[in-house]
């Protein structure tokens, strides 16, 4: 803690993680007398950065810049970029110890990483934000490479603003590095279902845990908050298997329609328009905006949160159980909070955590990788049924772990375990680094 003064997220996210490897530790001492954790929780390198660019009008900001490169036994650094004023190098450290984890449940040979910078794209024009991007990148691109380092999209970091920041880094590099970046469009070396795999991998993963407990989404009740990237392709997820999805949200309230959310309203407001969440009622009467109120004050069998970080805390969770809410897939980063987390593993809901919940996109982004590698580009049947099985091995492993340990049902612990122990052996295996 006193290393890593007021870096609040990542004092949490460890704190997750080192809870659970307790029997790991005992059942292999050789981790502690190589001082595995220890290691584990410093980044391998961080870099903070000054980010100026020039408004539409002409004045001058200044922004910070962001990439840990935390953990590189696997594999190249990978793990998105997030632009929101609220980002600081505790967000981005929280989220790069997370991405070591996931990225080492997902079987694939990637190292994890993250970055961003307290840039907010709200209310900026189209060439605000490409100036924003092509100064973020002259910084950061000395230090990545296909091989190094290879970020992707997250919160406020989408299609678009990937498209600038290729440009920039080809332009000053002089190459035509396709695997730098992940998430790009299909037309200059992007691969297809990056975008849905996130959403998708949730619905999917979901759909495991309830399969395991004899259920279906058939005729469940589902909530999920935000209405971004993640959000919209798990609503769509969850309608093609068979739930309806009855209300979603952005940072100014929800939308709740019980007939169904019209995924395709969504994602034209928010991708296209650019448009507020409370819009959506302008095109469809029978649905009511509620601002500024918890969405999990909405009854729901299925809860994904979607948004952001500790945006479901135990009131909420307290709600949702006493709604008759049977199971939660964290579509978004550590969004629940560590004692609503407690609380729903008491009552018996199934919790999938977001390392393993949400691992289908940077799984997809691994697979992006190796098309840009082989200069190919795949179907997208081919690439979901990838998505698919990536996924469901994800939740068997974290099934079969927790078992193991004796915590049969327990996803958490089956996934930091499953993950820590992937990590811990390459690392004694590479020696002291
Ligand atoms: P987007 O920027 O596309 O969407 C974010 C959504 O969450 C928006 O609706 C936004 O509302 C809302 N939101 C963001 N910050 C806050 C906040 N502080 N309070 C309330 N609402 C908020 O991001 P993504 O969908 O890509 O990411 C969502 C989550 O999923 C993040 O936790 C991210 O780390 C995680 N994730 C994303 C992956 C990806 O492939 N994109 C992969 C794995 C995890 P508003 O527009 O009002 O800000």
């Amino acid at each position: 803690v006193e290393r890593n003064r007021g870096e609040n997220e990542f004092h949490q996210a460890v704190h997750e993680v080192l809870e659970s490897i307790g029997p790991v530790i005992e059942k292999h001492p050789e981790y502690a007398e190589q001082k595995i954790i220890e290691r584990i929780c410093e980044p391998e390198r961080q870099i903070t950065f000054r980010v100026p660019w020039e408004d539409d009008r002409g004045e001058v900001h200044i922004n910070r810049g962001f990439r840990v490169e935390f953990n590189s036994a696997l594999g190249p650094y990978k793990g998105g970029l997030r632009f929101h004023p609220s980002v600081y190098q505790g967000t981005v450290k929280f989220l790069g110890f997370e991405q070591i984890f996931k990225n080492a449940l997902t079987g694939l040979p990637i190292g994890g990483g993250k970055g961003g910078a307290d840039f907010d794209p709200k209310g900026r024009s189209d060439r605000e934000v490409m100036r924003f991007c092509q100064s973020f990148m002259t910084e950061l691109h000395r230090h990545l490479g296909e091989y190094t380092d290879v970020p992707a999209g997250d919160i406020g970091v989408g299609g678009r603003e990937i498209g600038y920041l290729f440009g920039q880094y080809k332009r000053i590099t002089n190459r035509y590095e396709s695997g730098v970046l992940t998430g790009k469009h299909l037309s200059f070396g992007g691969a297809r279902v990056r975008t849905e795999a996130t959403g998708y991998g949730c619905a999917y993963f979901v759909r495991e845990m309830l399969a395991a407990r004899g259920r279906s989404f058939n005729g469940m009740q589902v909530v999920v908050s935000g209405s971004g990237n993640v959000a919209c392709y798990a609503m769509e997820k969850v309608h093609q298997l068979g739930g309806t999805v009855v209300a979603c949200s952005d940072s100014s309230g929800y939308v709740y329609d019980e007939n169904g959310i019209d995924v395709e309203l969504v994602k034209r407001l928010k991708e296209v328009e650019r448009a507020r969440i409370g819009d959506y009622v302008e095109h469809r009467p029978a649905a009511k905006f509620v601002a500024d109120r918890s969405i999990w004050e909405v009854p729901c069998q299925v809860a994904l949160p979607s948004a952001t970080q500790n945006e479901l805390d135990a009131a909420d969770a307290a709600q949702l159980i006493a709604s008759g809410c049977i199971a939660v897939g964290e579509g978004a980063n550590m969004p629940t909070t560590p004692d609503a987390v407690r609380m729903f593993q008491e009552a018996g809901v199934a919790f999938g955590p977001g390392k393993a919940a949400n691992a289908a996109g940077v799984a997809t982004s691994a697979l992006e990788m190796q098309q840009n590698a082989s200069r190919d580009s795949w179907s997208f049947e081919f690439t979901e049924q990838r998505l698919e099985q990536i996924m469901k091995d994800i939740h068997a492993r974290c099934y079969a772990t927790a078992d193991e340990y004796g915590m049969a049902g327990n996803y958490v612990a089956g996934a930091n375990i499953n993950g820590f122990t992937n990590v811990a052996d390459a690392m004694l295996r590479l020696g002291l680094i």
